[in-house]
């Protein structure tokens, strides 16, 4: 019988192959928040590219949020780089203009803001240093939460978006989701199984607002067997059936970014941090 990191392992790896998320001569920068999923995604992303000798190059991204706990994630996400013996490039959000005490201050929920800073420089940074396509850890939790909040929202659109391979267009890079098929309790269970170091809370706001789904996920979980990978295969079902998005990007006004608006969300951002009193 295999073990449960074997299995675990397994499924990550047939996620790759069934999706083709690697190419050979492929740079990718997996982008690690010192966090169990994406430190469990980029540990499978370097055995897969070694076990199968696949010539692609791997890099660890991390971005400094500039949070009272962020030295300490810092130096989580070095360990984790070290363990999986690939280089890391890391950069201070201060240094694009980002203040997260103000942003916080604004009056919008901070994970939204959060989110959009990630993603700019998630595009911006590894597109400027050569790579071709971004990993991160969102998993199979991750997205039965963003599905039902879309649905509710009838953000019904989104939901094309709920694959493991993002292709890139012009200036946005591709995104790679290895751990579609696995959930949140499985990275924890396989990063202490492997020994991988990680940070529980890495963020301090995540109770705010998103702690109550991944509970309602999980007890559904509790209560219907093999939920999570009926609702995932469900889910990339329903993806495939939808429009893909027709919005037309071009560049920001400000920084020359990809974006659908005149001035791209981070700029906007940047420009509303501005007006808040230190
Ligand atoms: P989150 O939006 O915090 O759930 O994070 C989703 C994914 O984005 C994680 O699994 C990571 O791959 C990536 N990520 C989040 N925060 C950071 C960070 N500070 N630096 C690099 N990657 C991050
Ligand atoms: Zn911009």
């Amino acid at each position: 019988m295999k073990s449960f990191v074997e299995r675990y392992e397994g499924k990550v790896f047939r996620v790759i192959e069934k999706f083709k998320l690697l190419r050979e001569g492929d740079k990718v920068f997996i982008a690690l928040s010192g966090g169990k999923d994406s430190g469990a995604a980029g540990y499978v992303l370097v055995k897969y590219v070694r076990e199968k000798g696949i010539d692609c190059e791997l890099t660890a991204f991390h971005m400094n949020l500039g949070l009272p706990s962020s030295k300490e994630v810092e130096e989580v996400v070095k360990e984790q780089a070290k363990k999986l013996n690939i280089p890391l490039v890391t950069c201070n959000v201060a240094d694009y203009g980002v203040d997260m005490a103000k942003i916080a201050q604004l009056p919008r929920p901070i994970c939204s803001s959060c989110g959009v800073i990630k993603r700019y420089l998630m595009n911006k940074i590894p597109r400027e240093m050569g790579a071709t396509k971004v990993a991160t850890g969102h998993h199979a939790d991750d997205f039965i939460v963003f599905f039902f909040k879309d649905i509710l929202g009838g953000n019904f659109s989104w939901i094309a978006k709920f694959t493991p391979l993002l292709p890139g267009k012009g200036k946005s890079i591709a995104r790679i989701r290895p751990l579609f098929w696995v959930g949140g309790r499985e990275n924890k269970e396989f990063c202490d199984s492997i020994g991988l170091p990680y940070l529980e809370d890495a963020c301090p706001y995540a109770h705010l607002e998103r702690g109550k789904w991944y509970e309602i996920v999980e007890y559904m979980a509790s209560k219907q067997p093999d939920f999570r990978r009926r609702m995932m295969i469900g889910i990339a079902k329903l993806a495939e059936l939808l429009p893909e998005e027709t919005q037309t990007l071009r560049e920001c006004e400000k920084c020359g970014e990809p974006t659908s608006t005149k001035v791209c969300a981070f700029c906007r951002l940047v420009q509303a941090q501005k007006e808040v009193k230190s």
